[in-house]
């Protein structure tokens, strides 16, 4: 039933098929009106010609009535071919005209068919006109074969009976069949085409909508929603208007909880919750469990409380909350992309702001913003221009307060923004993956500073460096630290490495490996900022470090506070059962050196022995 509803082209179709018709018989229209336009223009000249050389053998009225025809059938092609070139150019963008040009045409070209071969017929010639116009307007323009097959039908049967009708000619029975093979035949060409254009019409549709649809949740995608939030500002204007990123808070603890398909199906649902309150609005899936809104400001936050009333409720056990930030647009062409950016950076603020769930980008976050791009997009300027430096904190043995260390901290003394520290730029880096850009350069530094040392004979402590995490994906940190120690010829000794606690997960055996291979080196690995996280316990059961930075947390309110006394000696007695070495850092008063010193931290560092400071400064203080 459906096949056969298909074959007359009694479906509905969509109007991305519909247009593809509409374009297709544009285009053949093309050909045809240039024929019938070169045709029916040497057909006038031919009897202009006739006329002006005093041809009487036909009456001034069939001249005029000639002449008629032919002129008006010039005048459909002329506008078909106007109307398909514009159309075509995009100069116009509605269907309509096109297709009652087009069905003018076809009336008047088969108005002309059957005029012209009924005259021949009555002379006793073909009916060729007739059938070449058929082919025209069946053939070379595609109808729905239901419309092809009754209309034609229709005037096969009409211009039959007008044969049949013809005074004094007898039709012969070989003309009969001919002339019905002629339309069956006609028929099927053009259901034929007519079911081809059809199947390549939808295959271009699937194809377009996978290009604006994301995958996995069905709604549209990026590209969808940049192309439509340009138009709605245009044609809307940008009064009134927010473009909101939406970040679900919990989807990572969820994942590592239910799996990668579960997580799946829960940014389906959320996709659709997002699509329910947002159901007026243009919305997109960003990226992972990131959404995007064009909305209007008016009641905004309320729409957003009753999206995350519907997120909330649906995972008992994992309170799913959505984070959002928006940014207003400040004229009709602001950029989608960057508008989603601004928004994104709003949403970055209240990420970790417990009860914060909405914040609007403002002009202060804009200059921080600016600040971000500029880091982004000048770093390897200030690394080959050497505005990334390396400040040295100065680490010393407990016992006797000797120099046994320094840890490298990164800074970057910008011409433009002056004085960077890393909380400005190691967080805009990671985010865009250029962290280990950042980590190399300071690496070569402290190689070439170490370098620098032992050619001068000065007393050379060990460095600690900080790598990030990321490193670890984005290269090959091994073959890095290898090939910086090897041109320099460093001793490994000399190299500590430090990688900080909530870096690291337990599970990640390629990093497991890699970090092993690097202590086989001979460089020693430091677990930095412990007891930062909540992993650090497991963390120093799976991997083996050589000594732990205790995090200056515990250093707070030191003084009143009895317990993180108890914890930093409980932590002592720990490293020294599993023997490891323990440095304890952000020692600010005497008190707490004292103290470390008495459980047995055997190294320290901080203010009062030193903030990070230039090499030459580190030189001139103690002495290396
Ligand atoms: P971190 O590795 O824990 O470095 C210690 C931070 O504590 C340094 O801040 C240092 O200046 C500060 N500090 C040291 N002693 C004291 C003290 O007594 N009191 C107080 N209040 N603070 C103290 P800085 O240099 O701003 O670095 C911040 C963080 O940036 C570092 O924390 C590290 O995680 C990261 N970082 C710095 N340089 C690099 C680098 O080259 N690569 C990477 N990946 N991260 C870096
Ligand atoms: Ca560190
Ligand atoms: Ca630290």
């Amino acid at each position: 039933m459906n096949r056969a509803r298909r074959w007359l082209g009694l479906e509905k179709r969509s109007s991305f098929v519909n247009n593809y018709f509409d374009t297709a018989n544009l285009k053949s229209s093309i050909y045809m009106s240039v024929i019938v336009i070169v045709l029916e223009a040497w057909m006038i000249i031919s009897l202009l010609r006739r006329l002006a050389m005093g041809d009487d053998s036909r009456t001034p009225e069939w001249y005029v009535q000639h002449l008629l025809w032919y002129s008006v059938f010039l005048a459909t092609a002329v506008c078909m071919l106007v109307f398909a070139v514009c159309f075509l150019k995009g100069i116009v963008t509605n269907h309509l005209p096109g297709k009652i040009i087009m069905i003018c045409f076809a009336t008047v070209a088969m108005a002309f068919g059957i005029n012209v071969s009924y005259s021949d017929y009555t002379k006793g010639e073909q009916i060729l006109c007739f059938v070449v116009m058929a082919v025209f307007v069946m053939g070379l323009l595609n109808w729905r074969p239901w419309i092809s097959i009754t209309i034609s039908l229709a005037l096969f049967l009409l211009f039959y009976k007008m044969m049949e009708n013809a005074p004094g000619i007898e039709m012969s029975y070989a003309t009969q069949v001919n002339f019905f093979t002629v339309w069956i035949t006609l028929v099927m060409v053009s259901m034929a085409v007519y079911l081809q254009r059809l199947s390549e019409a939808e295959k271009d549709e699937k194809l377009e909508k996978a290009s604006y649809i994301d995958e996995l949740t069905g709604i549209p995608n990026m590209y969808q929603f940049r192309r439509r939030a340009s138009a709605i500002l245009k044609n809307e204007g940008f009064e009134g208007k927010l473009f909101l990123y939406l970040d679900v808070i919990n989807f990572k603890s969820f994942n590592e909880k239910y799996g990668f398909d579960s997580g799946n199906v829960l940014i389906q649902e959320l996709a659709q919750n997002v699509s329910i309150i947002f159901k007026d609005d243009l919305y997109a899936r960003y990226s992972d469990d990131h959404f995007v809104v064009l909305t209007d400001r008016k009641d905004v936050e309320t729409r957003l409380k009753k999206l995350n009333m519907m997120s909330v409720s649906m995972h008992h056990d994992t309170s799913l909350t959505f984070k959002v930030g928006s940014y207003a647009p400040t004229d009709v062409s602001a950029d989608p992309t960057i508008a989603c950016d601004h928004a994104r950076y709003a949403c970055s603020k209240i990420k970790k702001h417990f009860g914060l769930n909405y914040l609007e980008y403002d002009k202060p976050m804009d200059d921080l913003f600016h600040k971000r791009q500029y880091i982004i997009t000048h770093l390897h300027e200030a690394i080959a221009e050497g505005y990334i430096q390396v400040y040295y904190q100065p680490v010393v043995w407990s016992k006797d307060r000797s120099l046994c260390g320094a840890e490298a901290l990164a800074r970057w003394i910008d011409p433009q923004y002056g004085f960077l520290s890393p909380a400005d730029f190691i967080p805009a880096l990671e985010e865009y993956k250029l962290i280990h850009h950042l980590d190399r350069a300071i690496l070569e530094i402290v190689c070439r500073d170490l370098r620098d040392s032992l050619d001068h004979g000065h007393n050379v402590v060990p460095v600690s460096f900080n790598f990030s995490r990321l490193d670890f994906e984005l290269t090959d940190v091994k073959a890095e630290v290898e090939e910086l120690a090897a041109r320099y010829d460093i001793p490994a000794e000399y190299l500590h490495m430090e990688i900080t606690e909530s870096a690291l997960t337990t599970s990640d055996l390629q990093l497991k490996h890699t970090v092993q291979l690097i202590q086989n080196m001979g460089v020693q690995l430091w677990l930095d900022d412990f007891g930062s996280g909540y992993s650090s316990l497991n963390v120093l059961k799976d991997y083996n470090f050589d000594a732990m930075k205790i995090d200056m947390v515990f250093l707070h309110h030191f003084k009143e506070n009895e317990k993180s006394k108890a914890i930093l000696s409980s932590i002592m007695s720990m490293a020294d059962l599993i023997h490891m070495d323990t440095l304890t850092e952000g020692v600010e008063t005497e008190e707490q050196a004292q103290y470390l010193s008495e459980i047995g931290c055997q190294r320290l560092q901080g203010y009062l022995f030193g903030k990070p400071m230039p090499l030459d400064e580190l030189r001139d203080r103690f002495g290396c």
